[in-house]
């Protein structure tokens, strides 16, 4: 790899780590020439095959492409297309599988863009999941109606419990337990709000 700074064909690794989630391996390297340092950053490529059977490497740009459509007329950013680009890359790569399907990447596409704009979200649903008539619609409405209604319930449950009547019950019979469970236990309403309908959805 030629260094980024002067071209020069040659350099060292000073420094190789994995990052954090096992996925990719992150080199620091020395030119040689110029002595300037640049780091680059080893993952495996994702291959995605398509209906046809032919393979084509994953990229966020064609993310980005097929949302972007979804997306006309909405009040989404390219930022916002990037990050959920980034989304969907992570979750395909957190499968930890070499080779997916393009079907299976346009699910990993449904949540993120359910969170950043209905309206795209059911635009692009209806194209992915190849909507019929209104009745697809209306269930896929339906189904957002009911999730809106739980994420207020829960909201509402989330800030009556700082008065906690319900945890301090539970925690009572440990009561020496008591300081630590309730700072574990002040993340998990949030931790697990979305991932029985993220299911359901899929
Ligand atoms: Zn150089």
């Amino acid at each position: 790899m030629h260094c980024p700074f002067c071209r020069h064909p040659d350099s060292k690794v000073v420094d190789s780590r994995t990052t954090d989630d096992g996925a990719a391996i992150r080199r620091r390297r020395q030119c040689s020439a110029c002595g300037r340092r640049f780091s680059t950053l080893e993952t495996t490529s994702i291959s995605v095959i398509k209906r046809s059977g032919v393979t084509e490497p994953f990229e966020r740009s064609k993310i980005v492409a097929g949302v972007r459509k979804a997306c006309q007329g909405r009040p989404v950013t390219e930022d916002d297309l990037a990050k959920l680009a980034q989304e969907v890359e992570e979750s395909v790569r957190s499968a930890g599988i070499a080779e997916i399907e393009a079907h299976e990447v346009g699910l990993a596409i449904l949540q993120p863009l359910r969170r950043l704009d209905v309206v795209a979200y059911l635009r692009f649903a209806s194209v992915y999941q190849a909507f019929d008539d209104l009745d697809d619609f209306e269930s896929a409405i339906e189904i957002l109606r009911q999730e809106q209604d739980q994420t207020v319930g829960q909201q509402a449950l989330v800030e009556s419990e700082s008065h906690a009547p319900r945890r301090s019950r539970r925690v009572s019979a440990k009561p020496q337990a008591k300081v630590q469970s309730r700072t574990q236990r002040k993340k998990r309403p949030t931790d697990t709000e979305s991932s029985p309908e993220q299911e359901r959805l899929l």
